[in-house]
């Protein structure tokens, strides 16, 4: 497990011309959490308590609110309001409908206790987030990551939050500033492998990012580090230039090794809303994406979106996002996820 350490984070960048409209606003540094005990599990708990501390909060004043007293009978209209409150953590129809249902068949004409119910919720709920073992492929050296997504989703405060992940675990990166789109976007990833303290390759302003992506698997080559990791310009699906640009870094990285790049990471912002990951899933297919970072967990009440997630993509959910801090990153648990959302 990582070993925390500083906390500051690197100034964010400005928007770029071909972001999709109503991006995110730029964050500022967090530093307002103390720290958790260093490599501890419960530090980890901690931390993904803490991110999700908006949506559980909702969710437990709202599903408490439904019960009475000494409990209350489950019937139609109690169900029809539990639903209600489900839907509001954003899990979609779909999901909040199985576990209505679920409680429906368990305690119908029955009366019950909150807590009855909500660790119901907690143990379907791990059901239907739960995934094979997916950690991520790192056999091979260098192994090459490959990080994409719309504009503002998150992907460079990802990967310096990643480096510093598998840095604490003796991995050795370097990162390559593939979006040569804005010149911030560069500087701010200078600023990641500063406070990790390792290489980075970068290129001017508006220079191949295929051409970056290359010198950076060569560099890992030649320092004999363990993993490359390559930023990449935010995109949609509908802009062909940009797509052909990402199949461009995927060939010129495979020149080095035929399975590079052997991880592509599709970088999702949990506060973006349903329809904005609906729009991912095809983005994912065509860039031949192998896993999820959801980022932004933190920043909503609406955590329950990492249950239409699972159900929409065929990909694993590798590691969540908790905040702007150089620690707010957690593997994908989905245990710890389900009781981090219900229980207090
Ligand atoms: P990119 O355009 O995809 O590279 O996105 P950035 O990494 O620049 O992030 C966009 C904004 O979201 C920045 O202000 C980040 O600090 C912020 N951000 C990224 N990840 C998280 C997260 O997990 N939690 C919070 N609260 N903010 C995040
Ligand atoms: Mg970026």
């Amino acid at each position: 497990m990582a070993f925390w350490r500083s906390k500051k984070t690197p100034t964010s960048e400005t928007e770029s011309p071909q972001d999709p409209p109503a991006e995110p606003g730029s964050g500022s540094p967090d530093t307002s959490r103390s720290e958790p005990t260093a490599g501890s599990s419960a530090g980890l708990l901690g931390r993904i308590r803490s991110g999700l501390q908006k949506t559980r909060q909702a969710l437990n004043t709202d599903i408490r609110d439904l019960f009475k007293g000494d409990g209350r009978l489950v019937d139609d209209e109690f169900l029809g309001e539990l639903f209600a409150k489900l839907i509001r953590t954003d899990m979609g129809a779909g999901p909040a409908e199985e576990l209505r249902d679920d409680i429906g068949k368990r305690f119908r004409g029955r009366k019950v206790h909150e807590e009855e119910v909500i660790d119901s919720i907690v143990q379907q709920t791990i059901q239907m987030l739960e995934q094979d073992a997916a950690p991520l492929n790192l056999a091979d050296k260098p192994t090459v990551i490959l990080v994409v997504g719309v504009n503002g989703s998150g992907k460079t405060t990802s990967i310096g939050k990643l480096s510093h992940f598998l840095a604490s675990s003796g991995k050795t990166i370097v990162l390559g500033a593939g979006d040569t789109f804005r010149a911030a976007a560069v500087e701010q990833l200078t600023i990641w492998s500063q406070r990790i303290g390792c290489d980075i390759v970068t290129a001017g302003q508006g220079a191949d990012p295929a051409s970056v992506a290359y010198k950076t698997v060569e560099k890992a080559i030649q320092t004999d580090a363990d993993v490359a990791i390559i930023d990449t310009a935010g995109r949609l699906q509908t802009q062909s230039n940009l797509m052909q640009e990402l199949d461009k870094i995927r060939r010129v990285v495979g020149k080095h090794n035929a399975d590079a790049p052997h991880e592509v990471l599709l970088v999702l912002d949990a506060t973006a809303g349903q329809n904005a990951l609906s729009q991912a899933r095809g983005f994912s297919e065509a860039a031949g994406c192998t896993g999820i970072i959801l980022a932004k967990l933190d920043g909503s009440a609406r955590g329950g979106v990492i249950l239409p997630i699972r159900r929409q993509f065929e990909l694993p959910v590798r590691f969540v996002g908790l905040g702007e801090g150089i620690e707010d990153i957690a593997e994908f648990d989905a245990e710890s996820f389900a009781r981090a959302l219900f229980k207090d």
